[in-house]
């Protein structure tokens, strides 16, 4: 028998989230293109999954070539972006022969381009509005540009979009800065933009068209997270919004125990029990992905109710309070996030992370069961 624990991946969800965040960003003028970021093994999804449930989608965002292979595997033929593009002259091989989209975001990948001997139709050109981390910089800019038009007249480049990712995208006034320099960078040159991540998506939609609708371009975004069902904003949950979990993480309870007040519990013995009490280990660790730092208090799902963790996350194992569950035994039901319990977000929050960090950290050893 294998452990019980199971990461069950919901593609009717990817779907459900898919179509809402369209719809947002078809309400606008001009209406988005959709770009769904499948990075990180679709934010531990996988990428199979992924393909299955983005199916309406205009192109899948990832930034291992691997994983553009998996996904063209998986018979996805619409485009896909290479979000960090290449890494090494031998990768535009690989970006030619499999019709990537590669992100270039700085002088040794265009040089990269220049030595290669083949031409790719569509690139899309990174700036730095703000973020500092990949993209151009208003100094080297023109360089830039003066290349890739080379390039273009050379017949080894075809279409140009530009694209930015925001630093503070889930503040109200998080894209004034950032909008602002972005334009003046490409005032001058035509092409495509391609901007928003989810908070930006959910939270300015109607900025981001307005402006492009001014400058007469036309648009795509790039959401991820709450396509997976959980929120970019710290204090909005993901239910609230609409999006529904994607990965509901579960297991089952493999002992139950009857604790005596003063027994502790778990390694350092963090927590010690203040009268008799019933309690159940899971099999579930960090070595799952759960986060060790979760606290006694994080919520779970046992026999679906909600119940807390107890004392340290083991590597294999964690205790849960089975107070008021008398009819929770070896192999009852647990939901450590997802349909039927917590969300991924609230036991982020109690763990002092962001549910992004959890989904993807969902480990190899977990077993994905797509329905
Ligand atoms: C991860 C990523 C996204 C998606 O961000 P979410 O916050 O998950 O929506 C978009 N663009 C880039 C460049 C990214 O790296």
């Amino acid at each position: 028998m294998p452990r019980p624990i199971q990461a069950i991946v919901h593609t009717a969800a990817l779907a459900h989230n898919l179509d809402l965040v369209r719809g947002v960003l078809q309400g606008t003028k001009p209406s988005s293109n959709v770009w769904a970021v499948i990075k990180a093994n679709a934010y531990g999804h996988g990428i199979e999954a992924a393909v299955s449930g983005f199916q309406e989608s205009d192109g899948l965002a990832l930034l291992d070539l691997d994983e553009a292979v998996r996904a063209r595997q998986a018979r996805w033929d619409k485009p896909i972006l290479l979000l960090e593009g290449p890494f090494q002259m031998s990768d535009l091989g690989l970006v030619a022969h499999h019709q990537l989209t590669p992100v270039i975001h700085n002088l040794e990948q265009l040089a990269m381009l220049r030595a290669f001997d083949g031409s790719l139709p569509a690139i899309y050109l990174k700036l730095d509005t703000g973020m500092t981390r990949l993209g151009f910089l208003p100094v080297n800019l023109q360089q830039a540009f003066d290349q890739i038009d080379a390039l273009v007249r050379d017949g080894k480049l075809g279409k140009v979009t530009y694209m930015t990712h925001f630093a503070c995208a889930d503040r109200l006034d998080g894209l004034d800065d950032p909008l602002q320099r972005f334009v003046q960078m490409v005032t001058n040159r035509p092409g495509a933009w391609c901007l928003s991540n989810s908070a930006a998506c959910l939270l300015h939609a109607d900025k981001v068209a307005g402006l492009a609708a001014g400058h007469g371009r036309s648009l795509w975004s790039r959401p991820g997270i709450c396509l997976y069902g959980a929120s970019p904003f710290s204090d909005r949950a993901a239910s609230d919004l609409g999006f529904k979990p994607a990965m509901t993480l579960r297991s089952e309870l493999i002992s139950v125990k009857d604790v005596q007040a003063g027994e502790g519990i778990g390694y350092g013995r963090m927590f010690v029990a203040d009268r008799p009490m019933r309690v159940g280990v899971v099999a579930c660790g960090y070595a799952d992905g759960y986060p060790r730092h979760a606290p006694t208090g994080t919520p779970v799902a046992v026999g679906g109710q909600i119940t807390r963790i107890l004392g340290r996350v083991s590597m294999d194992m964690m205790t849960v309070d089975l107070s008021g569950l008398s009819s929770a035994g070896v192999g009852t039901p647990v939901v450590l996030w997802g349909e039927g319990g917590p969300s991924v977000d609230e036991v982020a929050k109690a763990a002092a992370t962001i549910g992004y960090e959890l989904l993807s950290g969902v480990t190899a050893r977990v077993p994905r069961v797509v329905l």
